[in-house]
């Protein structure tokens, strides 16, 4: 059996990254960015004013300034400012030729054509062209998420149709007789379908687009008549259930029917053991444990390191030193174990408290999840107070 990290290099070297394509800022939101992104002008591209006002040649100490303009923003004027005068101007207008200063209109007095300025400021109150960045400075990098402010500042910098990741096509197939969907009423030994849920909205942010999705029986065949058609229609096939040993447990198995090569079918790991890796050419496939906190593990350890392999993102492992708030019973495994968790703020400061959780079968510990509490193999976990090393979920 291999470690997880030893499972994630596996992943990680065995997925390449999708062709690029370009898009328009309205669809590239949550997609990976796929070029660098240098700034192609000063940034602002002129001086522009910072206040509502009046602009000046710089510490002009005329007792009055004649008003030869009035510059609305958008405006270029074409016109120079001397001595002992001045333009009307607004925020974000373009600064005259020969101002250097604008006083604020809350410091100077009105008298019909002339402004007095009631006090002498050094102020500039100018945002200077290049202030925010240079031509040719690196502004966004190559496996970026785009997120609301980077789509702001490609807006911004004229990038309206920039190099992106396709979604990555995700296949699922929930597999067990057991299996009912959400909205049917339970007969004796079914329970709902709580994975395809977990798996739409996982999939959904981080990246990934759900081409399929199906509840299937536990019979080999029927799943692969699903599963064959569906070709290369897919980047990455999720299926559920069925990675373990047991006689209902044909994940492995399809995979080699459909031509896949299995990369690893268990990792040492708590809960999320019988993990399955297989590729096929540029398509990937994991057999998720069907047990529900199994699922959330094992989607966040590798099936999010597959999708950010796929979209060219930079691999996310956000694990960091927080206090645990609550003690927490576990036996000691000898599998490095992810403990579901809550990071809250207590206090104005960050603490991880553990979710009740009895087996991987709960689902009541889904909820509320955003961390898992990390123990490596062996150890124990610190007592309430503590540091813990804790893996978020959202990435930070
Ligand atoms: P399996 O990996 O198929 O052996 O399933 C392990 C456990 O998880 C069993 O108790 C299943 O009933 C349960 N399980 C499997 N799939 C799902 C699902 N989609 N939703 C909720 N529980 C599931
Ligand atoms: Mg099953």
């Amino acid at each position: 059996m291999i470690s997880l990290a030893e499972a994630r290099a596996l992943i990680a070297d065995n997925i390449s990254p999708l062709r690029a394509t370009s898009a328009p800022l309205a669809g590239a939101s949550g997609r990976v960015l796929r070029q660098d992104v240098r700034a192609p002008e000063d940034l602002p591209a002129f001086d522009r004013s910072a206040m509502d006002g009046y602009a000046i040649f710089a510490d002009d100490a005329s007792e009055k300034f004649r008003i030869v303009a009035e510059i609305p923003p958008g405006a270029a004027p074409p016109i120079k400012i001397r001595r002992g005068e001045c333009a009307r101007i607004f925020t974000g207008a373009q600064i005259p030729a020969g101002a250097s200063q604008v006083l604020m209109q809350e410091n100077v007095r009105r008298e019909n054509n002339f402004i007095v300025p009631l006090e002498k400021t050094r102020a500039r109150h100018i945002r200077f062209r290049g202030e925010d960045a240079r031509k040719g400075d690196l502004l966004l990098k190559s496996g970026t998420r785009l997120g609301a402010g980077e789509l702001a500042l490609l807006a911004g910098l004229g990038v309206a149709q920039p190099k992106i990741s396709p979604a990555v096509r995700v296949a699922h197939f929930a597999t067990g007789d057991e299996l009912v969907a959400p909205e049917k009423k339970l007969k004796r030994g079914q329970i709902r379908d709580a994975n395809s849920s977990l798996v739409a909205a996982f999939v959904r942010q981080f990246g990934g687009e759900m081409v399929r999705q199906e509840r299937v029986a536990d019979d080999f065949d029927l799943l692969w008549q699903r599963t064959r058609t569906l070709e290369k229609n897919f980047d990455l096939l999720l299926l559920s259930g069925g990675a373990s040993v047991g006689d209902y447990d044909f994940g492995k198995k399809l995979l080699t029917v459909l031509g896949f090569k299995t990369h690893f079918t268990a990792v040492n790991l708590r809960p999320g053991k019988p993990l399955v890796f297989a590729t096929r050419g540029k398509q990937a496939a994991f057999v998720l444990p069907g047990n529900p906190v199994s699922h959330l593990v094992t989607l966040h350890v590798a099936v999010r390191l597959a999708l950010e392999k796929f979209s060219g993102a930079n691999a996310s492992w956000p694990l960091v030193k927080i206090r645990l708030a609550e003690n927490f019973e576990t036996k000691p495994a000898n599998r490095e174990t992810f403990w579901p968790a809550r990071v809250e703020i207590r206090h104005g400061e960050l603490v991880a408290r553990p979710l009740r959780w009895q087996s991987s079968g709960d689902v009541t510990a889904l909820a509320g999840a955003n961390a898992l509490l990390q123990l490596a193999a062996g150890a124990q976990p610190p007592k309430a107070g503590k540091d813990i090393l804790v893996l978020m979920l959202e990435v930070p």
